[in-house]
């Protein structure tokens, strides 16, 4: 066998995000109930489900931008559900897409990419600038690295932002619907991106509308509707044959 295979097999085992009975309220609100989740490393998992089933609020929990109310997360080998952990190391190895792409509109294109991986791993500017400009490189915009945001199309945009989120090498890459604020013509572009950034076996968690993407590229599809998870199968057992009723009501809206 190649050993590159090998290796690659070897890796897929290692979980990364685990959700044991996870449960969380806002206030008296219980958001999410009763999780039960796992992702390994070079997993491609889409979250699937109605708007306020909690898709967005679980994604958030595994950067800690939410903490849970009781149960067990660790993430990349640190205990969430632990008070003691230092936020600012854990954040570094996780990279999070918005639908909306929060990029400093005063700055350059590639000064918003410099600019954490300056401050918050202590690279150099020229090796931040050169890790920036492989990744523009590999989301087709080197030639924006010099270009404000308001002069890109939405789609340039947010893959400006995705190359941000590389830049600072993360392990893992959350994706809340970053293709929901696109006009339609772009959401393809931004879809390629996230298909090879999958293939390359970058570990993905994907909060996605887009079908056509979750089939491809998705190794699981979690459905989730009212806080919890109703399904969590292979992409084409999910969509060939789901399981349960609301995830075949949910289906037939969408398809
Ligand atoms: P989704 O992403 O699936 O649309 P969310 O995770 O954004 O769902 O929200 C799930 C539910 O939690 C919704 O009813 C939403 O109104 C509520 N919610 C989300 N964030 C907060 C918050 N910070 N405080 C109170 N309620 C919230
Ligand atoms: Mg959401």
């Amino acid at each position: 066998m190649h050993a590159g295979v090998q290796f690659e097999v070897n890796r897929r085992g290692f979980l990364l995000i685990e959700f044991s009975r996870v449960n969380k309220f806002f206030g008296t609100f219980h958001v999410l109930k009763e999780i039960d989740l796992t992702i390994s490393q070079g997993e491609v998992v889409v979250i699937v489900g109605p708007s306020g089933s909690g898709k967005s609020t679980l994604l958030r929990c595994i950067n800690r931008l939410e903490s849970i109310t009781d149960g067990e997360l660790v993430v990349n080998g640190v205990k969430l559900h632990e008070r003691k952990i230092d936020i600012n190391t854990f954040r570094r190895d996780i990279g999070m897409v918005f639908q909306h792409f929060n990029l400093y509109p005063h700055k350059k294109v590639i000064d918003n990419i410099i600019l954490a991986p300056m401050k918050v791993l202590g690279m150099s500017k020229a090796e931040a600038t050169e890790k920036a400009m492989t990744y523009l490189q590999r989301v087709g915009i080197a030639d924006k690295a010099d270009s404000y945001p308001s002069q890109l199309s939405g789609g340039q945009q947010q893959r400006v932002a995705i190359a941000r989120g590389l830049t600072m090498n993360p392990k893992i890459m959350l994706f809340d619907e970053p293709t929901s604020a696109l006009d339609p013509e772009m959401i393809g572009e931004v879809l390629d991106v996230m298909r090879s950034l999958a293939h390359q076996g970058m570990t993905m968690a994907v909060v996605t509308h887009e079908m056509g993407f979750a089939r491809e590229a998705a190794d699981r599809i979690v459905f989730m509707d009212e806080g919890r998870i109703i399904e969590d199968a292979p992409a084409a057992e999910f969509f060939d044959q789901p399981k349960e009723e609301r995830a075949r009501a949910f289906l037939s809206r969408l398809l």
